[in-house]
């Protein structure tokens, strides 16, 4: 036997080769296949000399690869050094018991946490269904026509109300008042939002909204309000109404369980967090959002909406609705720059109420409500005065002793809402017990010399404490899905049928180009569960996140080595957000020099639809340029409109590689265009995956840039987010990072507003990035981005002499994806690009990227994590597909009845007494021999989207239809 040394052996435990699908002898026979010695030659003829890294990736003490257990015992030491208390904060996050069978078959569970947005319906009914759910519970709880599944946090679903009610309402007036009792995040974020739309927020008291006399075009109102007032608003409305103004009203879910909706006092948009419906603290995020507003706004609403139709059967699907309004196809008029969103978070929430059902969630609110009756009680009998006179869940206590009690509270275990030094905020929850309350009761009687008073006595004295016109009357979650799961075995099986009729990474590589769908380890996602990380609510004293910021820390560290910028900040919480944010740095960083007049911004018509979008929301004017024939941006065409606007250029936003899927070798002279004419460069990260210790934004041009973490740093997409979309940016645009200052959080006094309502935007998931970086170390981070760009070359190489490679760069190569042309074989055969897309179903494959960024195409990337064998079964089928068009061409199969435009085939057509086609059943189900040993049957057939969108509906449906 051959002696191994110790280190030989400890290096087998490397993670690297557990995230990296080809071994080393897959990769030699793929470089084989595109004629190059080595993957360094590959990447040498690919990246363009003048922006490859020499130099290896400055990660510090994460350079070296640790492995799984190592990194996990790392992190843990650091999370250790948070402090879980229990946090009765509330200002909109609330204690919450995740129910376990939610906790593990959802939120620990890769068949929901892998799976992609549902844009292809036949394979996502499960997650669409889930979220239709969201939709009905918004709908029912807020008393609204209809709701959007899942906006990025509260504060932002408000501004977007704002921004919607200034489209849709017939007001004039630029004045926007935000009732004194708003959460104070909401606030931040809001005025950030305005500032540069010419919005001008004011301040209003809420006892006064009813007496408001000043014209504006719209109001928000917080119900109940962050000191646990419950106030009827409801002749204010009117009034408000009658002046041509609209409300847009934040509410408590739980809340309204028991109060009248803002829907039956006339608030016109009604916005919110479903935070406690089961997901956890998290430290301030991910947690879904909502936005709930009348019918007839439907068009203009922001963010994503499921909807249902019929499939080519005549069966009921579900589907993403009125995609029109979506930035992707209308750019800078889109109705929000809304991509990723919260879409995991908002399931748990749906199944939350699922698993509840009304009785149970009122039952949760009764006993909250109940609670709190008691504590006010004891409050006032030891002398204490309360600032509001009704509530919900929330009380505020008059003292002069604020902060000896916040000390005698923590020392018991609890953290209380710092307020000012006379006022003292509580809000009891769902994990509040009775043992919470004797402890509360012990910390605000220190020194009173009382007894502690009898529970049963007091409970059964108090009353409901909010008005009694404000109770609420209507049904809600009347429909079935709401009552037939409440025993665990009915949940589970529930769970397990609905993942089942989906395909999420699980099941299936998902070469969605753009998208990154790459490996999410699941030693990246356990730290995410660990009380550590999960209990801590974001506004904690200093001392119990120690850890936390210290990850943070780190991560940002990491973050700046790998893309060379010099500061970091992990508050946006999406792609987009991250534009968003990144724009209004460069936008703040002009007028620091006296140029704020600068708002032209260049965009090549290759980008995606957020880019457009969000520089419409900084109130930047875009400026389409031109591609060439090579899909690369046209230099000159640059260069002549940077030379027209030279005086007002603001930046410019490209993507890089492009999302034509190529190095593109005029990107250091574009950044210099752009520099000479005064301009900032905003390089769009999504495809960072193709860069990471290759080439870094920061040091080829760019002065800002966002990543996206759930695509090139392994956040799973969770069936469309959560996301983080971190920017990046230059030494001199450091001090212009976002704050949040309502919650503490300044990072720099000239710095850009919120732009998230939590400070680091979505904490709880960061330590995915943070393992993943860890495990990878410096060397293996480089050699997954090779991986990636082989993996793609391979797929490009095999399928061209069936499919045309759009563009590629030099000696045909491609970047980490490619775009296959199929609009000659369309022109030929009248087959299409969704046609194939559908077709991959039967195969038991996701679609690649259908129309984006070239109409007509399929965009195909397959990240490093795809072994060969899943990459030949992807070619196999692909080429498969191929031979059948070739038959449609040959005449052999009709031109529309056919196995590609019958596509999906449910298992109840290809078992129907009744076939009629021209081609044979185990064509449809079994085109290739190995789907009879492993099969996915699409549940439903091709989703007809036209109907859906003219008979549109967006909840569940009728309870006659389940009889
Ligand atoms: C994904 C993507 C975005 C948007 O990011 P989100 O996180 O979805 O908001 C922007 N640009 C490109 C090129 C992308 O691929």
């Amino acid at each position: 036997m051959t002696r191994t040394s110790i280190s030989q052996l400890e290096a087998r435990d490397s993670f690297i080769p557990r995230h990296i699908g080809p071994s080393a002898a897959e990769q030699q026979a793929m470089l084989d296949t595109l004629g190059y010695a080595s993957r360094a030659a590959l990447i040498d003829a690919i990246v363009p000399a003048g922006i490859r890294k020499k130099s290896k990736l400055e990660l510090g003490q994460f350079y070296d690869p640790m492995p799984e257990e190592a990194a996990l015992a790392k992190l843990k030491g650091i999370a250790s050094k948070n402090k879980v208390l229990k946090s009765f904060i509330g200002q909109g996050y609330y204690g919450t018991h995740t129910p376990k069978v939610i906790l593990r078959n959802i939120f620990e569970n890769p068949a929901w946490y892998t799976a992609y947005t549902p844009y292809q319906p036949e394979i996502s009914q499960g997650r669409l269904e889930a979220i239709l759910n969201f939709q009905q519970v918004l709908t029912d709880l807020t008393g609204m026509g209809i709701a959007n599944s899942s906006m990025l946090d509260e504060g932002t679903a408000a501004a977007e109300a704002m921004t919607l009610i200034q489209r849709v309402g017939k007001s004039a007036s630029n004045v926007f008042y935000v009732a004194d009792d708003v959460l104070p995040q909401t606030r931040e974020v809001i005025e950030t939002r305005a500032k540069p739309l010419d919005i001008e927020v004011r301040t209003i008291k809420a006892e006064d909204v009813g007496s408001l006399n000043e014209s504006c075009f719209g109001v928000l109102l917080q119900y109940p309000g962050v000191n646990g007032e419950v106030r009827d608003y409801r002749a204010a409305v009117e009034r408000l109404h009658a002046a041509g103004a609209m409300v847009v009203v934040a509410a408590d879910l739980l809340a309204l369980t028991l109060l009248t909706p803002p829907g039956e006092w006339g608030a016109d948009v009604v916005v919110g967090n479903s935070q406690r419906f089961g997901v956890p603290l998290g430290f301030g995020g991910p947690h879904a959002g909502y936005l709930a507003t009348r019918d007839e706004y439907k068009r203009s609403m922001p963010g994503r909406l499921v909807g249902v139709t019929v499939d080519s059967q005549g069966n009921q699907a579900y589907r993403l609705a009125l995609q029109t309004r979506e930035q992707h196809i209308r750019r800078e008029k889109a109705t929000s720059n809304i991509c990723t969103a919260q879409v995991l978070l908002a399931v748990m929430a749906s199944m939350y109420a699922v698993y509840h059902g009304p009785e149970g969630l009122k039952r949760i609110a009764e006993r909250v409500h109940r609670y709190t009756a008691v504590l006010a009680t004891n409050l006032e009998q030891l002398g204490y005065t309360l600032a509001n006179q009704t509530f919900f869940d929330t009380i505020t206590v008059v003292t002069d002793r604020a902060a000896q009690l916040h000390a005698a509270a923590v020392a018991k275990g609890y953290n209380l809402r710092h307020i000012d030094a006379g006022q003292v905020g509580i809000s009891l929850d769902e994990t509040t017990t009775r043992e919470d309350l004797a402890a509360l009761w012990s910390v605000f009687a220190e020194g009173s010399g009382k007894s502690a008073p009898d529970f049963d006595a007091i409970e059964a004295a108090v009353e409901t404490e909010f008005p009694k016109a404000l109770c609420r009357t209507s049904a809600y979650l009347t429909h079935p899905t709401f009552h037939r799961y409440h025993a665990e075995h009915e949940m589970l099986r529930y769970l397990r049928a609905l993942a089942d009729k989906d395909l999420a990474l699980d099941r299936t590589m998902i070469p969605l180009g753009s998208c990154t769908m790459k490996l999410n380890a699941t030693s990246e996602m356990i730290p995410v569960t660990w009380p550590e990380f999960s209990s801590i609510h974001p506004l904690v004293p200093g001392d119990q996140s120690v850890g936390y910021r210290e990850m943070i820390d780190q991560l940002e560290q990491m973050l700046c080595a790998v893309t060379g910028y010099a500061a970091v900040s992990l508050q946006p919480n999406a792609g987009s957000q991250g534009e968003y944010a990144g724009l209004l740095v460069i936008q703040k960083y002009h007028q620091a020099r006296g140029e704020g007049h600068r708002n032209i911004c260049l965009i090549p018509s290759s980008a995606h639809g957020t880019n457009p979008a969000s520089a419409s929301m900084v109130g930047m004017k875009v400026v389409v340029t031109a591609c060439d024939e090579n899909g690369n941006v046209d230099l000159g065409d640059l260069r002549a409109k940077a030379e027209q606007y030279s005086n007002d250029l603001a930046c410019v936003m490209v993507t890089y590689p492009s999302t034509h899927g190529v190095f593109e070798e005029g990107i250091q002279e574009l950044c210099e265009i752009v520099h000479s004419h005064g301009g900032q460069v905003y390089i769009d990260g999504a495809n960072m995956n193709a860069l990471v210790g290759v080439a870094a934004p920061g040091s080829f041009g760019g002065d800002v840039s966002h990543l996206n973490l759930h695509k090139t740093f392994c956040i799973p997409h969770g069936g469309g987010g959560p996301g983080v979309g971190p920017i990046g940016v230059g030494a001199h645009l450091a001090q212009f990072l976002p704050n949040q200052r309502s919650t503490g959080y300044e990072r720099s006094a000239t710095g850009i507003g919120a732009v998230s309502a939590a400070a680091y935007g979505s904490a709880s998931i960061l330590p995915i990035s943070w393992m993943y970086i860890a495990m990878m170390g410096g060397q293996g981070l480089t050699e997954a981005t090779e991986t990636a760009i082989l993996n793609a070359n391979y797929i490009a190489r095999r399928l061209a002499p069936h499919y045309p490679v759009l563009y590629t760069g030099h000696d045909g190569l491609v970047a980490h994806e490619c775009i296959l042309d199929l609009r000659p074989l369309t022109d030929e055969t009248g087959i299409s690009n969704e046609d194939v897309a559908k077709r991959l179903m039967d195969f038991g494959f996701h679609a690649p990227t259908m129309s984006f960024p070239v109409p007509g195409t399929l965009m195909i990337e397959p990240t490093e994590s795809e072994s060969k064998a899943e990459l030949d079964r992807f070619i196999e089928a692909m080429i498969t597909i191929h031979a059948e068009i070739e038959k449609v061409k040959r005449g052999e199969y009709d031109k529309m009845d056919n196995p590609l435009k019958g596509a999906p085939h449910t298992a109840e057509v290809v078992t129907a007494d009744d076939w009629k086609h021209t081609y044979s059943r185990e064509v449809a189900a079994f085109p290739v021999a190995s789907l009879r040993k492993k099969k996915y049957w699409p549940p439903v057939g091709r989703a007809d989207n036209v109907y859906g969108d003219r008979n549109l509906f967006c909840g569940c449906a009728p309870i006659e239809d389940y009889e």
